[in-house]
C-alpha cells in the first residue's frame, strides 16, 4: 500500500520532471502571467477557448516543483472543461489546499494536495498556476499572490 504522503511525493516528481502542457500556445485565446514573489514562482498560463470550452490550456515559466506539478496537473484537469467547470475547481482546488473542505472525487489525483494545508506557506505556490487561470478567463493578464 503506498499511503497518502508517498502518492503526493511521487505525484510532485513526475509532473516537476516532466511537466505535462509545459509550452506557449502561440494562438492562445488568453493568457495571464501568475507571479508569487514569496517564492519567486512565475508562470504564464495560456487558454484556447473554443465556443465557451477550453480546447487547450498550457504554461510556461519556472517555479518550485509545488507551483510546477500543480500547474501540470492543473491543465490536465481543465482541458475540455467550459469555464463555469473550470472556475468551479479552482474554487475546489483553493478550498482543498487552505483545509476549507475536504477530499472529493471531483478533484482526482489533486486530493494528493490536500497536506499542503498544513503549510500555508507553499498553498500560494500550489494555487498560483489557478489564479492565473482564473485570471485568463476573466481578462486579467496579471496576477500575484499578494
Ligand atoms: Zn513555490
Amino acid at each position: 500500500m503506498i499511503d497518502a504522503r508517498e502518492l503526493y511525493q511521487e505525484l510532485i516528481l513526475d509532473h516537476n520532471r516532466s511537466p505535462k502542457n509545459f509550452r506557449v500556445i502561440e494562438t492562445s485565446t488568453a493568457k495571464s502571467k501568475g507571479y508569487n514573489p514569496l517564492c519567486g514562482d512565475h508562470y504564464t498560463v495560456y487558454v484556447e477557448l473554443d465556443g465557451g470550452r477550453i480546447s487547450d490550456v498550457s504554461f510556461q515559466g519556472a517555479g518550485c516543483a509545488i507551483s510546477k506539478a500543480s500547474a501540470s496537473l492543473m491543465t490536465q484537469h481543465v482541458k475540455g472543461k467550459t469555464i463555469p467547470e473550470a472556475l468551479s475547481a479552482v474554487e475546489k482546488f483553493q478550498s482543498l489546499v487552505t483545509g476549507q473542505a475536504e477530499a472529493s472525487e471531483a478533484l482526482g489525483s489533486l486530493n494528493a494536495f490536500e497536506s499542503l494545508k498544513n503549510f500555508p506557506m507553499r498553498v500560494k505556490c500550489a494555487t498560483l498556476s489557478w489564479h492565473a487561470l482564473k485570471a485568463a478567463t476573466q481578462g486579467e493578464t496579471e496576477v500575484t499572490t499578494e
